[in-house]
């Protein structure tokens, strides 16, 4: 079978390498992917200090965004099921969070994840999926299950941030959104199915994220984060980008009693910043900041929810571009204007 492989780190080193079919063990299906998503995750791994190999290994089979057809089923799961992966797998240790299922949380670093950190991904023509760890998508969704991961990241962000909510006195009403990509974009929608007045900023001027953001219901801007943040006052923020302009700037202006929700993964970057007005304006106005990684099962079925609940031609604007397996390395170059670009299984 064929898989897209990386060596982690090395940028240029993306291939598709032919690799033995996988055999499922007792607990495990095998699936076949239909679509996978890529995201900048995936492209750290190419280029960047993320992402590990399987131990003994200098491959990693990539991909952590599955939209699959179970095709030899157990558990529960029968063939022809639509499946989605669970990317986080418990550490071994297990920490008090990992323990209790809530993975996500993990307190040593010990954790692994498919297609990031020590386990191969679900970038291959045949996978084997443990059934502990496949999220069961409804047919209605189709291809549109593929959102089902990174819809997963912003379930779990959302319910931190009304945990955290939980002490307000009034609910929130507002909410800023900073980077209209597919992060940015599942962060409003969700935003919106919660009542929340949405606004998103991004450096777009046209094209799909602000035609998306607009068929939302949801305003739309561009320019810089300090203006528009002093004109929306908003009570939550969600940070979907890493850039650190935009994290410093989340992080100010906000309304009293603000929930910062810190999403993206940054590069190094320095910059001049006033700690001392920082530190005021979140003890002054009693402001969280928070960051928010990963997603155990319960946010990926409540991923599966808000998707089901969702306009079916809202999240499939949100797909910008397939990409046949054959071309792969291409769903990770370029493309500017693209939301969330997807390798497509099915014109093998
Ligand atoms: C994935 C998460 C993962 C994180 C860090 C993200 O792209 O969606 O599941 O925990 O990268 O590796």
């Amino acid at each position: 079978m064929r898989a897209m492989t990386v060596i982690p780190g090395k940028p240029d080193s993306a291939e598709l390498s032919e690799l033995p079919d996988p055999e499922p063990n007792d607990g495990e299906l095998l699936v076949e992917p239909l679509y996978l998503g890529v995201c900048g995750t995936d492209r750290e791994i190419m280029h960047g200090g993320h992402g590990e190999p399987p131990p003994g290994r200098e491959r990693l089979v990539l991909g952590h965004e599955l939209l699959a057809r179970v095709k030899e089923g157990r558990g529960g799961f029968e063939p022809g099921q639509l499946v989605a992966g669970i990317v986080r797998r418990p550490d071994p240790v297990p920490c008090a969070c990992c323990a209790q299922g809530e993975w996500d949380m993990c307190r040593n670093g010990e954790y692994t994840e498919r297609g990031i950190k020590e386990l191969d991904g679900y970038g291959a023509e045949l996978v084997t999926l443990e059934a502990d760890f496949a999220v069961p998508i409804p047919d209605e969704l189709g291809m549109l299950g593929v959102l089902t991961e990174p819809s997963s990241i912003l379930a779990k962000a959302w319910e931190q941030i009304e945990r955290i909510s939980r002490r307000a006195c009034s609910p929130h009403e507002r909410v800023l959104v900073t980077g209209g990509g597919p992060i940015g974009l599942l962060a409003a929608l969700m935003g919106a199915q919660r009542g929340l007045e949405v606004h998103v900023l991004d450096r777009a001027t046209e094209g799909p994220k602000p035609e998306a953001v607009n068929a939302l219901g949801a305003h739309y801007h561009v320019g810089e984060i300090a203006d528009v943040a002093k004109e929306v006052q908003p009570d939550v923020v969600v940070e979907c980008t890493g850039v650190a302009e935009l994290v410093a700037g989340a992080m100010q202006e906000t309304a009293p009693g603000a929930i910062v929700c810190l999403t993206g993964v940054a590069s190094s970057r320095t910059l001049n910043l006033d700690v001392g007005a920082l530190n005021n304006e979140l003890v002054l106005e009693n402001d969280v900041v928070f960051g928010s990684v990963n997603a155990n099962r319960r946010h990926f079925e409540q991923a599966v929810s808000s998707l089901h609940q969702a306009d079916p031609d809202w999240l499939g604007r949100l797909i910008t571009r397939k990409v046949p397996l054959e071309r792969w390395p291409d769903a990770l170059a370029g493309g500017g204007g693209d939301i969330k670009v997807v390798v497509d299984f099915t014109q093998a």
